[in-house]
């Protein structure tokens, strides 16, 4: 199902796009938790890490081909930076179309809270 992240995609509403190309798009998120805090999101509407299959592996390659252009362009690269993708219930998934989140811009806190 559609979620906000297609209507961002479709250029229905309104982001702060940093990188785009024909496989991904990725803007800046709207309730930032790091001094960079961006969302990295197939063209493909794959609704979580486990609804992906082979057949997405152009998409996710380009993912990751993508975070390592942005993390150059914002000069995050030497001092490091975190994806996370959240799955489902206990992951604390929100938006049902498949991202990672990019953390940098600082020496980031323990990775897990509980
Ligand atoms: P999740 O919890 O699904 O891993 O993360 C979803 C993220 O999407 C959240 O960090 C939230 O702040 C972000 N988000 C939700 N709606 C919007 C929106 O309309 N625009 C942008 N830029 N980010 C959004």
């Amino acid at each position: 199902m559609a979620t906000i992240f297609t209507k961002i995609i479709n250029k229905e509403i309104p982001a702060s796009i940093i990188f785009e190309n024909d496989k991904v798009i990725a803007f800046k998120d709207i309730n930032p938790i790091a001094p960079i805090h961006i969302l990295v999101v197939p063209k493909k509407e794959i609704p979580t890490l486990n609804d992906i299959t082979a057949e997405d592996s152009d998409y996710l390659i380009a993912m990751y081909l993508a975070i390592k252009d942005i993390a150059i362009s914002l000069n995050i690269s030497e001092n490091g930076y975190r994806l996370i993708t959240n799955c489902n219930s206990y992951g604390g998934q929100e938006v049902f179309h498949l991202h990672f989140h990019l953390l940098g811009g600082k020496k980031l806190g323990p990775m897990l809270s509980f």
